[in-house]
């Protein structure tokens, strides 16, 4: 259920609300108010609730409206916004502002992001910039910190990669996205990025997706598909985002974790037009970690248009073969160009037939 507060309430209509509520639900956790689009809102599992509870808490002074929510998740859900969200990016840190989500109105089309798995170095992160800028991509990515699965593979360059990817906006203008592993570091990543990404291996890490709500200047989070999770569990991760105090949430689809080792996971793009149905937020592709494979990145990028993504996340070497993370799915910025390209027409021609 989500409770709506009135702009006007004031602190003992507030506080008669909050007794009341910690009443009604047995003060299984404390409730904190959240700031939504300039709207007050308090988010709670109201299955518990029983039609008089419901009534008494109409009849509030503080309470403008009651909002009932079947789902688990609540503020991500597009019962509570029908309204597809758009997620400014880049706007904060002196980069050129670009907007991603709500496509399937027609007024803007796919953002795509590129660059390298992880920041090796100051020269060849500029000059990737600058490659994948002249190939049409929006945003830049590259790890600073990267989870990788043996202790002895290259874990990237940390916060002088943070320096490096700031240095490549102020170059280029493209906004940068990066990974923040633990909650402890989100401030500092907060600092140099204008995107957080929160990777697949710590969807579920709940102090991390609660301090990227608190503590991240409220910067956009880009928060990937775990490996092995269930959409409820994704949009879920997504709502602790959202009811810690950030709204900003990009979902990405990365492929999920199947039998078949022919492909380094399996790329559901059945999700996205599924998610786009469960939730208001925006959804992007990444075709690189869902395939693990260079020649099949271009074939799934224009099926992820297609299906309706936002955007794409894709992984850009200048040189894949000699790439110290990820070169096996890694393009080059001659084959970003003909991606981006494709896509356009692809969204193009979808917005002609939503018009239609
Ligand atoms: C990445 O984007 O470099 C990455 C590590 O992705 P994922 O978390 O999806 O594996
Ligand atoms: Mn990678």
């Amino acid at each position: 259920m989500i409770i709506i507060i009135r702009n006007q309430a004031g602190s003992e209509e507030r506080a008669q609300l909050m007794t009341l509520l910690c009443r009604l639900t047995g003060n299984q956790r404390p409730v904190t108010p959240t700031i939504l689009s300039g709207c007050e809102v308090i988010t709670l599992d109201g299955s518990s609730l029983d039609e008089q509870a419901k009534t008494l808490l109409s009849q509030q002074a503080a309470v403008e409206r009651l909002i009932s929510i079947k789902t688990p998740y609540k503020l991500v859900s597009r019962d509570f916004k029908p309204q597809g969200s758009r997620v400014v990016v880049g706007d904060k840190l002196g980069g050129t502002p670009v907007t991603i989500g709500n496509t399937a109105d027609g007024a803007i089309s796919p953002v795509i992001i590129a660059g390298p798995c992880a920041v090796e170095g100051r020269e060849r992160l500029l000059s990737t910039a600058q490659a994948v800028q002249a190939a049409g991509a929006q945003i830049l990515r590259g790890g600073a910190f990267k989870p990788r699965t043996s202790p002895y593979q290259f874990q990237g360059l940390g916060v002088e990669g943070l320096q490096m990817l700031a240095e490549a906006r102020e170059l280029t203008g493209l906004p940068v996205i990066t990974e923040v592993m633990e909650p402890a570091l989100v401030e500092t990543v907060a600092q140099y990025a204008d995107i957080l990404q929160i990777g697949s291996r710590n969807m579920q890490n709940f102090p991390l997706l609660l301090e990227a709500g608190r503590n991240s200047k409220r910067r956009p989070v880009m928060l990937k598909r775990g490996l092995a999770s269930t959409i409820d569990e994704w949009l879920l991760a997504a709502e602790y985002i959202v009811a810690a105090g950030n709204p900003n949430v990009i979902l990405c689809e990365r492929g999920i974790r199947s039998f078949d080792p022919q492909t380094r996971n399996v790329l559901d793009l059945a999700c996205v037009p599924l998610l786009h149905e469960l939730t208001h937020l925006p959804v992007i592709v990444d075709p690189s970690h869902a395939t693990g494979r260079s020649e099949l990145v271009p074939t799934m990028s224009r099926a992820a248009i297609a299906a309706g993504a936002e955007g794409l996340i894709l992984e850009v070497h200048p040189d894949p073969q000699n790439a110290l993370c990820d070169g096996r799915q890694s393009i080059t910025a001659e084959q970003l160009q003909s991606i981006v390209h494709q896509t356009h027409l692809i969204a193009q021609m979808m917005e002609l037939s939503y018009v239609a």
